[in-house]
């Protein structure tokens, strides 16, 4: 019998390699209890948290708690179901009038998480004959999609404009197109020419879909995300979104104007075959949803911690993701996993948690210390977690 495990005998041995040097596991971290959106104990420690997707710090906001636990009195646990059977409730249906608000557009389509909302509507928009165009980073549940559905795929270069006119212009001009894009990319934190990229689909022809998880809440005046900060929100035929980020709680959707999108209910495998989120759960995103229609406030807090992070880790020496922040994520780039996995410990040590991240996920090769920061850390953390930084740097000769 040949062992179907053996596939995955280089990444064992490798991780065997790393841990035999004593270090803690980057990927196996327990949080024992967790204070607020912005400390946790871990290792019986207290820890700032500089690695969660909690842009917006609304998982501990007292009236996003209150709707969970009203719903899970009034509603229970879960509804056992699919959207299309008995698992729509009232608040699944409040949750995507939320999200049409947030967004101003005519639909939207509420799935079990974000990367199901990926893989739903790319591989349905997208069939047999049609082609996705896609940049080259896009996140593990675009490409997915992609793998999900039987369109032809063609990837260019990250960020690269004229890769993409390239491409499009070699496509068939009476073909199906779909461009994919990402309004910020998570693992640099760098954003999207969306201006650009989106008027050279349109010349070519192509629908859009952008996927703005790491910009909604905070990014764009009303924090739609890039596409409405760089004008082109309204030429974007589908937005996909996450609830596990902002939003601070767990869940997908889509929001469009397309007129005949609502059909999507009845043909979206992953929205047709899986159950619907729990109703705590709505009607927590949908409480933090209409909170964060007001939420410039914290917005421009958090562009002044992401500012003042990223200016103090190069003023420290630290090399990092982008020449200026563009997000609410500071990616510091490590020389090599080794280097990278001994600082995540010595900055686990001075009590803070930020995230490894390595390959596949990080675009070449690169392994990096990724930062995201969140609208509830003070000004004073941002100066302690610069603190920490300097001291996990001299300690591992990451900086001089
Ligand atoms: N898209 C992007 C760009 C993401 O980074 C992620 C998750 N990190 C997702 C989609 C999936 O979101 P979810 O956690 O809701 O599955």
């Amino acid at each position: 019998m040949s062992d179907l495990f053996s596939k995955f005998d280089p990444l064992i041995q490798q991780r065997e390699t790393l841990l035999s040097t004593g270090i803690t596991d980057p990927f196996n971290l327990v949080m024992e209890s967790v204070e607020s959106p912005t400390v946790a104990i871990c290792n019986g420690r207290r820890t700032i948290l500089l690695g969660t997707y909690n842009y917006m710090g609304m998982t501990f906001d007292p009236d996003v708690v209150q709707a969970g636990k009203d719903a899970l009195d009034q509603f229970g646990s879960g509804t056992t179901g699919s959207r299309v059977l008995n698992g729509t409730y009232q608040g699944h249906k409040e949750c995507e009038a939320a999200l049409r608000e947030f967004y101003a557009m005519d639909h939207a389509m509420v799935f079990s998480t974000g990367y199901q909302a990926n893989l739903g509507i790319i591989s349905t928009v997208a069939g047999k004959d049609d082609y996705i165009i896609l940049d080259i980073d896009s996140h593990a549940s675009i490409y997915d999609g992609c793998a999900l559905g039987n369109a032809q795929i063609v990837p260019f270069r990250h960020n690269d404009i004229e890769a993409l006119e390239k491409r499009l212009k070699r496509l068939p001009a009476e073909a199906g197109k779909l461009v994919v894009l990402e309004g910020v990319y998570s693992m640099l934190g760098d954003v999207a020419p969306l201006d650009k990229m989106v008027k050279v689909a349109k010349d070519h022809g192509a629908m859009v879909l952008v996927d703005e998880a790491h910009s909604m809440g905070f990014i764009g005046e009303n924090g739609r995300g890039v596409a409405e900060a760089q004008g082109v929100i309204d030429q974007v035929d589908f937005i996909i979104g996450t609830f596990s980020k902002s939003v601070g709680t767990v869940g997908g959707f889509c929001v469009s104007n397309h007129p005949k999108f609502e059909i999507l209910r009845l043909v979206c495998r992953p929205y047709v075959f899986t159950a619907s989120l729990p109703p705590s759960v709505v009607a927590t995103a949908a409480t933090s949803i209409r909170k964060l229609m007001h939420g410039s406030n914290k917005r421009a807090h958090l562009w002044e911690n992401s500012k003042r992070l990223h200016g103090g880790l190069k003023k420290l020496g630290f090399t990092l993701g982008t020449d200026e922040p563009q997000s609410a994520i500071i990616a510091v780039i490590m020389p090599d996993l080794e280097k990278g996995a001994a600082m995540w410990e010595a900055l686990l040590h001075e009590g803070l948690y930020v995230n490894l991240a390595r390959p596949p996920a990080t675009p070449a090769n690169m392994t990096l210390l990724r930062c995201s920061l969140c609208a509830e850390h003070s000004a004073e953390q941002v100066e302690e977690i610069l603190g920490m930084f300097e001291a996990a740097g001299r300690s591992t000769g990451c900086i001089g």
